[in-house]
């Protein structure tokens, strides 16, 4: 699991999701969640940098400081039994939108993938508080991906891998948001077709790249 974790964090930042010491990964385990550390840069993180904590925040297991976000992930994996890992990143088209405190709407029906008609963006409050957190299981109720005002992005997943290509996808349409507004506001789905749209992403399944 610990292996898995640093090759999830080294491919968010092969794939400029997190550049730098942005963004952290984690993966639920018994006893809470396994959390990459914080100011450790990922090209150099190893499985023994990584620390558990529980649900609660109390460290289990681990020499380093964890994230300074594990806020975040601790209330969303209390919120959400579904989650299985999280990644957060800082991720650049994300960002920007989330700068605007805007969301994506139905632009494009792969918004689905994220579990419905839109991607919400969180109400912003500082970084590493539980405000924030709050603020990010709102934001992501019946969804499993949002975007987090003036600051990034929070993708859930059944594991990491799953957690990882929502993380892509989500910046790939943020990306793609961005170039249509600049091409005009553009032409949304409606509810209805957004709700076929995910229906037929669930039969579907998972894209190739995660299995
Ligand atoms: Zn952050």
């Amino acid at each position: 699991m610990r292996d898995a974790l640093c090759a999830t964090a080294r491919a968010l930042h092969t794939a400029r999701l997190c550049v730098g010491t942005s963004g952290n990964v984690s993966v639920r385990t018994a006893r809470g969640f396994l959390v990459t550390p914080t100011g450790v840069p990922y090209p150099a993180l190893e499985p023994a940098d990584l620390v558990e904590l529980n649900l609660e925040g109390a460290v289990l297991d681990g020499v380093r400081l964890p994230s300074s976000e594990w806020r975040l992930h601790a209330a969303l994996y209390r919120a959400r039994a579904d989650a299985q890992a999280i990644v957060h990143t800082h991720s650049r088209s994300a960002t920007a939108l989330a700068c605007a405190r805007r969301g994506i709407p139905a632009f494009h029906y792969l918004v689905a993938r994220a579990g419905g008609a839109d991607i919400r963006c969180a109400a912003y409050a500082t970084y590493g508080t539980p405000e924030l957190a709050a603020h990010a299981v709102a934001a992501l109720a019946d969804r499993r991906a949002c975007l987090l005002a003036n600051h990034g992005m929070v993708a859930l997943g059944r594991d990491l891998d799953t957690a990882f290509a929502l993380a892509e996808e989500v910046e790939e349409l943020a990306a793609q948001y961005l170039a249509s507004l600049a091409a005009g506001p553009p032409v949304l789905l409606d509810d209805e077709e957004m709700a076929r749209a995910g229906a037929k992403l669930a039969a579907y399944g998972q894209p190739r790249s995660l299995r």
